[in-house]
């Protein structure tokens, strides 16, 4: 019979179970995949090679699609009822091997993620990466080491962050930082760098800043960020503060990671001071 001839020489594994599950036939391919012979398949189950058995859509729908691991290979499995109307029918199983392209896609999200990292900017909000915010820092310290100049930094963190990504939603939280990338940008003089450094974590490097002027551009960028009108994805106004922390470099400064440290306590202090601040040594 053609149905038999199909059965057996489908290339894809085809399982046909009854509707508790058990195994009732299966072609060579199948039996190869499930490591069963045709004498034991009347004993086995599909729960034995599947434990998602079965799949929640097959009851409402008639049929149904999952993913499974079997023997190190990943498949697409299609269910499907031959007598759609019956919850007593039995029920075909086609076996499609996705493994080379779930493996792609794997590589594919791994390279992605390498070319995020080497890029100097971040896709969301266009600003600087922290490994290039580390370069122009390191150059901006050995030019005040040189002409006896200073230079300051500030860290800074949104405050209350996760409560937002919860409330709202991910896409509202980025739509936010897109946004404070942009009142950071419109604050910061031109020759001043943006970065962001880490998730909800923006750094600026100040040139030819002292303490005292970058303590007020750490208060206007407080405030703007503050007052700043930001929309949840749904069009509901959000509420967005940032904690600052403020470090100078004189031509003493050796370690650039001491100088990021010092400004990382102070956003540290200003944090557990009620968040919203600015906090420097010299305050
Ligand atoms: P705190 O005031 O102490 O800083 O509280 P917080 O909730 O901001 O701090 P916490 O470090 O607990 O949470 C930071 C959150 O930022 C957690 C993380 O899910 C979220 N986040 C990090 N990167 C991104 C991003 O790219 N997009 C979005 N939407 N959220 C992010
Ligand atoms: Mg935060
Ligand atoms: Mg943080």
């Amino acid at each position: 019979m053609v149905r038999d001839r199909i059965f057996k020489e489908l290339s894809d594994p085809l399982v046909v179970i009854n509707h508790r599950g058990l195994l009732i036939d299966a072609n060579q391919t199948a039996m190869k995949m499930l490591a069963i012979d045709r004498a034991s398949l009347a004993s086995r189950t599909i729960a034995q090679f599947m434990p998602s058995w079965p799949p929640e859509a097959l009851a409402r729908t008639g049929s149904a699609s999952e993913e499974v691991t079997i023997g190190g290979l990943i498949y697409d499995v299609a269910f499907s009822r031959l007598d759609p109307s019956s919850d007593f029918s039995d029920v075909v199983l086609v076996f499609r091997d996705v493994t080379i392209r779930r493996e792609d896609e794997r590589r594919l999200r791994k390279m992605q993620k390498e070319l995020e990292r080497l890029a100097p900017t971040g896709s969301l909000t266009g600003l600087y990466n922290r490994r290039i915010f580390m370069q122009r820092l390191e150059e901006a310290v050995e030019r005040v080491r040189r002409h006896g100049s200073v230079l300051s930094v500030l860290i800074f963190d949104l405050d209350f962050f996760k409560s937002i990504n919860d409330t709202y939603g991910h896409d509202t939280g980025d739509v936010v930082l897109v946004a404070v990338a942009r009142v950071t940008t419109d604050v910061k003089r031109l020759s001043d760098v943006a970065a962001r450094i880490g998730g909800e974590e923006f750094a600026l490097l100040l040139p030819e800043t002292d303490q005292q002027g970058a303590v007020q551009l750490a208060q206007r960028l407080r405030s703007s960020i503050e007052k700043r009108a930001y929309l949840s994805t749904s069009g509901v106004p959000v509420q967005v503060t940032a904690s600052i922390g403020v470090a100078m470099a004189t031509k003493d400064t050796q370690e650039v990671e001491k100088l990021l440290s010092s400004a990382d306590k102070q956003l540290y202090q200003a944090k557990n001071n009620g968040r919203n601040r600015v906090c420097s040594t010299m305050l």
